[in-house]
């Protein structure tokens, strides 16, 4: 049997140790932590995964998802304007661009106390929405920081979560995040080739909400 070695339990490294032993794989997963700290621990991402990916996680897992993680039915785009915005009604992401200063998205998520709405807020760097909090500020203070930020640039998603509670100590998430793509192969010292995956790869916005959606695709596929 060959034997395989996936170093990371995230959106690929999951599913593919999932996966390989189907195909005849001896697989081994690493992951710097245990389901329980996992759990515990602070939240990756915004969560919104489209079809595709939906039907690889049921294919390679667990549908964990499927009876408590509220859908989303569609995405909206506006532009912010002094007059306001239209945004869309129902389970969407609604993502308004604010020019020159970044963009604000929201939308249905599901937390550890169950389906709850998440915010992001996505600053050009130096801009005005740019206020950057130490990565170790929790759910609560977070929070606090948002509504300053969120009044002037976005009034209508202010109006939104300004009577807003954390879902969790731990579900709030702050940071700066680069777009890289890296050579894909590498070999160890003694030959044995090393293949990347995934946002090790290719890193892209986060706005895109594609991330996770693709962190699964296989590269040959055309089809979900
Ligand atoms: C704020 C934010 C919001 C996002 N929202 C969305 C969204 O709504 N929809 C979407 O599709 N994508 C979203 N993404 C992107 C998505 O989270 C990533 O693209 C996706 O998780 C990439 O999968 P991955 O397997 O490459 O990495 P990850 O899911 O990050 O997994 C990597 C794993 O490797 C582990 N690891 C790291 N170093 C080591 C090591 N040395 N040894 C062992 N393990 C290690 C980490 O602990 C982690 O568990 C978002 C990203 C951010 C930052």
């Amino acid at each position: 049997m060959r034997r395989i070695l996936v170093v990371g339990a995230g959106q690929s490294g999951l599913q593919l140790a999932l996966g390989l032993p189907a195909e005849g794989y001896d697989v081994t997963l690493v992951s710097p932590s245990g389901p329980a700290e996992i759990r515990a621990g602070r939240i990756t991402s915004t969560q919104c995964l489209f079809g595709p990916a939906l039907r690889r996680e049921r294919r390679h897992g667990p549908a964990f998802r499927d009876d408590r993680a509220p859908e989303v039915h569609g995405v909206g785009l506006s532009v912010a304007d002094p007059t306001g915005a239209d945004l869309p009604d129902g389970p969407v992401l609604a993502r308004t661009a604010v020019p020159g200063a970044g963009e604000v998205s929201s939308l249905p998520t599901l937390s550890l106390n169950g389906p709850c709405d998440a915010l992001m807020v996505e600053a050009v760097p130096g801009g005005p929405l740019d206020r950057p909090l130490p990565a170790t500020a929790r759910a609560e203070e977070v929070l606090g920081h948002l509504p300053r930020v969120v009044r002037r640039y976005a009034p209508w998603e202010y109006e939104r979560f300004a009577p807003a509670r954390p879902a969790d100590p731990m579900a709030a998430l702050t940071g700066g995040h680069t777009p890289v793509v890296r050579v894909p192969v590498a070999r160890l010292d003694g030959g044995a080739p090393i293949l990347g995956m995934a946002d090790t790869v290719v890193a892209t916005d986060p706005i895109t909400a594609q991330g996770a959606d693709t962190a699964s695709r296989p590269p040959t596929s055309t089809a979900a």
